[in-house]
């Protein structure tokens, strides 16, 4: 595929190689191929997924790995990407030991379909995602609520066959919303037997948002996990690692947004995705200019990470978590 430049194998041999552990579980990431999707449809101008032709299959995933991290053996979970348009019936291919599934669900699939899913591609859990719920609801994506995302049924089934949800958490105030930290942890409550992965650490990218998230009120419930996919800040990796155990943090990238050249900064209580290509993930500065040189933001999460997490918690949040979560589910 030829993703790397020079600048790129430098930052992998002098800070990446020395330090990474030999296997890596990447816990977030998006597979799909293009015929998931009805004929004709293609995605809106510059969605990140146009970088790969529309389409990001295990192959490609795979290839790109041994790109970015020559010397490491690497694990996956995946799901494909939540969109209205996608079947949700297909799901990534995954094969062999290492390579994990999720099912995309909407509250519009009756359990019976989602439980069809799960069986079928020997699922390790689902990815529920808010634009389902506003759809089926009729709420703006701003309005919607996490128990909006999963039914009482499907949540019941989740729990009773104890499997995991990757869970992208709704509203503007993300992590430090109150409702949504309330609702966090009423699932965790009701639902003891799900695992719960807050993707994105609850979406907190900017110290503000992580501060004021009650974060130790969530050290009691043994079911709740954080992805750390996007997360660039070794600030917000650190602050989580004080407060949180570490054998609940789950590396995760997001790939194939990750493979993007590009950088997530903190600016004045916010944050934004300063893109070296020319393509919008969310909060987007584009450097038209070409004003500086970016890597990956895989790289970028990766040296988050160095710099954040305590060395002897590296292996853990970086492989063995994971490693441990979800070839317990599939075991069961
Ligand atoms: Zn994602």
């Amino acid at each position: 595929m030829k993703l790397l430049n020079e600048r790129d194998r430098r930052i992998y041999r002098e800070e990446l190689a020395p330090r990474l552990p030999a296997r890596i579980f990447d816990a977030h990431v998006h597979v799909f191929d293009r015929d998931f999707f009805p004929p004709g449809f293609t995605f809106p101008p510059r969605t990140c997924y146009h970088k790969f032709g529309g389409a990001f299959p295990l192959p490609l995933w795979r290839e790109a790995m041994k790109e970015l991290l020559p010397e490491q053996e690497v694990w996956l979970n995946c799901f494909s990407t939540p969109r209205r348009e996608i079947d949700r019936d297909r799901m990534p291919e995954v094969k062999g030991p290492r390579e994990f599934v999720m099912a995309l669900v909407s509250p519009a699939d009756p359990v019976e379909k989602v439980k069809q899913r799960i069986e079928s591609a020997r699922a390790v859990g689902v990815k529920p995602y808010l634009n389902y719920a506003a759809e089926l609801y009729g709420k703006k994506s701003g309005e919607v609520e996490i128990f909006d995302m999963l039914t009482p049924e499907q949540l019941a089934y989740l729990d009773e066959k104890a499997l995991a949800v990757t869970l992208h958490i709704p509203r503007a105030g993300r992590f430090a919303d109150p409702l949504n930290q309330r609702q966090m942890r009423e699932l965790c409550e009701k639902y003891p037997h799900i695992k719960f992965i807050f993707a994105h650490i609850g979406r907190a990218y900017f110290m503000r948002n992580i501060r004021e998230s009650n974060l130790e009120e969530f050290v009691q419930y043994p079911n709740a996990f954080f992805d750390t996919a996007m997360v660039n800040s070794a600030e917000i990796l650190k602050y989580l690692c004080d407060r949180f155990p570490a054998e609940r943090i789950l590396f995760g990238t997001d790939t194939p947004i990750a493979l993007l050249r590009g950088k997530s900064v903190e600016i004045n209580d916010q944050y934004a995705y300063l893109m070296g290509e020319n393509y919008a993930v969310g909060t987007s500065i584009i450097d038209t200019e070409g004003a500086v040189e970016f890597t990956f933001f895989f790289y970028e999460q990766l040296r988050g990470l160095l710099a954040g997490v305590p060395e002897g918690d590296l292996e853990k949040v970086l492989f063995t978590n994971a490693h441990q979560l979800f070839t317990g589910i599939r075991a069961q």
